[in-house]
């Protein structure tokens, strides 16, 4: 069995000497526990933040520890009798290839309700961040318009589509034409724009004609400058991620935190920071709608596969600057 474990916390962006790759022999289960073989790896970008260990709600990858992460394995034996040679389950085996855990940290899964992957992308953690942050905190009415950067990712893909099924107006921001593109044409989004363009804030003002309702934040830095000066009275902001930030090296007092305030103040807006794990009660609701959406083609997900373990460092970094088209995936063994 292969595992990836973590070498050193990065200074700034992470780097390939920053990960270690292990060779290890997977242990027999104790009473409770089962034996996981990993078939799909979920990387997601909260994983920078469990490489560092200043202040956060999770506690740090240990140095020399395995990598945290979600991931959907086959139990290949079971000494628990709640699981069975064979179940498919969603578990938090991270960065391995096997990995021996207690039943009660396991989900199974249901492969009739599609394919497995799908429980770590648009039925799993990142649909429910879209869902409920969307919904419980961004409250979209019929005729309002949200914004949301990332546009093509895991989560944002996910963000605007629901909007549209409520019956605002979408505006997505992504890196570069072919994202832009997939946005409007494939995810029906009614706009979006590239990040990178010099005259994001212009174009984006004229994407907004009615200015903005609801601000899905992905991504902070320069689109958040972007977006602040269009926010309505009483928008609001459910803050979900800063992945512009996520290798920062110090904190950058932004120079117009003061004006900021004022227009929290002035427009009434609602800026509220959430972890998806906040809206557990939700779940029953999230995989209810979610699974009906995606059924009836009206949320549709793209996933961007890559092969292997030892390809897992690579393509992590490549998330973190949008080097992945589509909820990134680590295929570990066969489905
Ligand atoms: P994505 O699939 O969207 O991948 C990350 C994307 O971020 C990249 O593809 C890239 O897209 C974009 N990006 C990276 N750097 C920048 C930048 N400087 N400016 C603009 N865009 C950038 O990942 P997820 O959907 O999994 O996650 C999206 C966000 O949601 C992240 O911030 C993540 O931390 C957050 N999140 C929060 C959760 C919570 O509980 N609060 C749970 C899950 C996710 P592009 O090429 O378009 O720039």
């Amino acid at each position: 069995a292969k595992r990836v474990v973590l070498v050193s916390r990065p200074v700034g962006e992470p780097k390939a000497s920053d990960f270690r790759i292990e060779e290890y022999a997977p242990p027999t289960p104790g009473e409770g526990q089962v034996l996981l073989r990993t078939i799909w790896l979920s990387l997601d970008p909260y994983m920078r933040g469990r490489m560092s260990d200043g202040p956060s709600y999770a506690t740090p990858v240990p140095i020399g520890g395995v990598m945290e992460g979600g991931t959907v394995s086959e139990v290949i034996a079971s000494n628990n009798p709640g699981f069975d040679k064979g179940d498919i389950v969603l578990s938090r085996a991270g960065w391995q290839t096997h990995a021996l855990l207690d039943g009660k940290a396991l989900t199974k899964i249901d492969p009739k309700l599609g394919p497995v992957s799908t429980a770590v992308g648009v039925l799993g953690m990142p649909g429910m961040t879209a869902y409920t942050g969307l919904l419980d905190i961004g409250k979209p009415q019929a005729g309002e318009t949200v914004v949301v950067a990332a546009a093509s990712g895991a989560v944002g893909s996910a963000v605007g589509q629901i909007a549209r099924i409520k019956g605002a107006r979408a505006v997505g921001i992504a890196g570069g034409k072919d994202k832009c593109d997939y946005v409007k044409k494939e995810l029906g989004f009614d706009d979006c724009l590239d990040h990178r363009d010099p005259n994001l804030a212009a174009k984006l003002k004229d994407a907004c004609p009615k200015g903005i309702d609801v601000y899905f934040e992905n991504v902070g830095g320069a689109v958040f400058e972007a977006v602040f000066p269009l926010l309505n009275p009483f928008a609001r902001v459910p803050v979900c991620g800063l992945i512009a930030h996520y290798n920062d090296t110090e904190a950058k007092a932004p120079k117009w935190a003061s004006s900021l305030m004022r227009a929290v103040l002035t427009k009434r807006l609602t800026i509220r920071g959430f972890i998806v794990s906040d809206f557990a009660a939700r779940h029953a609701d999230f995989l209810r709608d979610m699974s009906q959406w995606v059924r009836e083609g009206k949320v549709r997900h793209r996933e961007f596969v890559t092969e292997g373990l030892e390809n897992a460092p690579a393509a992590f970094m490549g998330l973190l600057k949008g080097a992945n088209f589509g909820k990134q995936l680590v295929r570990i063994g066969p489905d």
